[in-house]
């Protein structure tokens, strides 16, 4: 019925504007949400490149000063090397012969005094005495290294007891100039070197270093164990920063603990490469900080929007429903229920001018309690009343679809409006209408109704005015006719008029 259509009508803005609310809400914070996760990504990844930054940096100055130390050192072994090839070398003094062979570098604070052994592991010089003991040094490995290959260069031993003290052996092969095998210059960088280097830097306490040969053999790590040191760490898969380029970094369980850390290896041109890790906790201490302090405001932003939200929605709720009840009262007929006058005005004009456009029928009864006045002189005005409300449940009875719209017109008149209804149709309806009425008044009352029937399909310039003109015209006709009756409208000539 057109009720409800007039009420659809009437709710209609404000059920869009609690909508697009909350529409315009969600997607606030979804946006916000967005930006938010993306400046915290952001922030982490930059956390993420500085530290990888300043780990590459250590990696890479340790290894500098690593690398420089060997370099002085090997120019030493190098320099006995080739010493030891002068013929003279023999025939001079002992004290000579230290002085030709060892320079100042080898005894430098964490170096081992460096020691030459002959082609049988036999130590012949020392440059920190002049009568060392001939111990026989033929099982270490530097020795055999040298021995059986010509071309190894500088040789890095594993980590070893070396006088007593944990050191690196670095070791030369001395050949003739036929490339024959003549024996090995030997020396030693002590721990205490790795030691002090390393505690000159303010590390964490679960910050490592570790400074591995090329073959992934493990020389030194902070922090310290023992256990740790000389282990070859070529078979192990596990050893993920192993997967490292020069330069590379990696974030992830390392191959001593299971601590997960950012491993930066350094950018190695050395014999020895260096791997700085930290903590990822450590790494993203700040940023996890930041992190929870800009989720708990965006949260509490978040959840204030969406409160705020939900108030105002249900507030505009609450509003529409009581727009919808005034706009109710204001067009509906106290006595019956139905639309008033007000209202019908209303619908015949949108119905007329939705007729007009689409070229369809648009119907009207206009119906009248007959002799009511003498009704209400006989019954009194109360009785009259529900005689009203029992005509106004007749014709609502009869009139159903949703596009009808059935109103009190005034006083002991009611109009039914039936868009796309012919006058024939039409006339049914009012008929049965009237029936409905006469067979309810035979039991409740005695009261009929004169029912004016007119139906036609407007064209521009018409007026709705000829509708009801017509209607009335013929519900004059019903009530000249005898009363009780419908009466159709002569249409085409009405149309002609028009
Ligand atoms: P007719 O058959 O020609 O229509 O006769 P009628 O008496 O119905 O016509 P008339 O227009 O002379 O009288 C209408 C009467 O309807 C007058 C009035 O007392 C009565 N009436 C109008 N509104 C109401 C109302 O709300 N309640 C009641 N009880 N009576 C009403
Ligand atoms: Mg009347
Ligand atoms: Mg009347």
């Amino acid at each position: 019925m057109l009720f409800g259509w007039c009420a659809t009508l009437a709710r209609r803005p404000w059920r869009i504007s609690a909508k697009l609310l909350v529409i315009s809400s969600v997607v606030t914070v979804i946006g916000f949400s967005a930006i938010c996760i993306n400046v915290m990504l952001d922030m982490r990844r930059g956390e993420e490149a500085l530290a990888r930054g300043t780990l590459q940096n250590l990696a890479t100055s340790i290894e500098a000063d690593v690398s420089r130390n060997i370099e002085i050192y090997d120019l030493s072994l190098r320099a006995v090397a080739s010493n030891m090839l002068l013929p003279e070398i023999w025939t001079v003094s002992k004290p000579i012969r230290q002085l030709i062979l060892f320079d100042h570098a080898s005894t430098a604070k964490h170096f081992g005094a460096i020691q030459v052994l002959d082609p049988n592991g036999t130590l012949i010089l020392d440059a920190s005495t002049l009568d060392p003991l001939p111990v026989n040094r033929s099982d270490e490995d530097y020795f055999r290294v040298h021995r059986d290959s010509p071309d190894v260069g500088l040789f890095i031993s594993r980590p070893t007891l070396f006088r007593g003290a944990y050191a690196i052996v670095l070791s030369r092969r001395i050949s003739d100039d036929d490339g024959r095998f003549l024996g090995v210059v030997a020396g030693s960088i002590r721990f205490s070197y790795f030691h002090e280097l390393f505690d000159r830097l303010s590390l964490g306490t679960e910050d490592t270093i570790t400074v591995l040969k090329r073959d992934r053999t493990i020389i030194m790590r902070r922090p310290f164990d023992l256990d740790v040191i000389g282990k070859n760490l070529g078979d192990r898969t596990d050893w993920k920063p192993d997967n490292l380029r020069p330069g590379g970094s990696f974030a992830g369980e390392g191959p001593v603990d299971t601590v997960p850390r950012l491993y930066v290896r350094s950018v190695s041109s050395s014999p020895l490469f260096v791997v700085a890790g930290k903590p990822l906790s450590a790494v993203f201490e700040l940023w996890q900080s930041e992190a929870v302090r800009i989720g708990a405001v965006a949260l509490t932003l978040v959840l204030f929007l969406l409160g705020s939200t939900l108030v105002l929605a249900r507030e505009i709720g609450r509003r529409a429903e009581a727009e919808h009840k005034l706009e109710e009262l204001a067009t509906t007929d106290a006595l019956t229920g139905l639309r008033n006058r007000r209202k019908f005005d209303h619908a015949i004009d949108l119905e007329w001018r939705r007729a007009m456009r689409q070229k369809t029928p648009l119907a009207l009864l206009m119906i009248d309690a007959d002799r009511f006045k003498a009704y209400n002189d006989t019954y009194g005005h109360q009785a009259g009343d529900q005689v009203l409300v029992g005509i106004a449940i007749c014709i609502s009875d009869s009139v159903r679809r949703a596009g009808d719209c059935v109103a009190r017109y005034g006083g002991e008149e009611f109009a039914v409006l039936l868009p796309g209804i012919s006058a024939a149709d039409a006339f049914r309806i009012a008929e049965t209408i009237r029936g409905k009425v006469q067979g309810w008044s035979d039991v409740e009352a005695t009261s009929t109704v004169s029912i004016g029937v007119a139906s036609l399909v407007p064209s521009a310039g018409m007026d709705w005015a000829i509708l009801v003109a017509a209607a009335d015209k013929a519900l004059y006709a019903a009530k000249a006719g005898g009363r009780n009756q419908s009466v159709v409208a002569n249409i085409p000539k009405l149309s002609l008029v028009a």
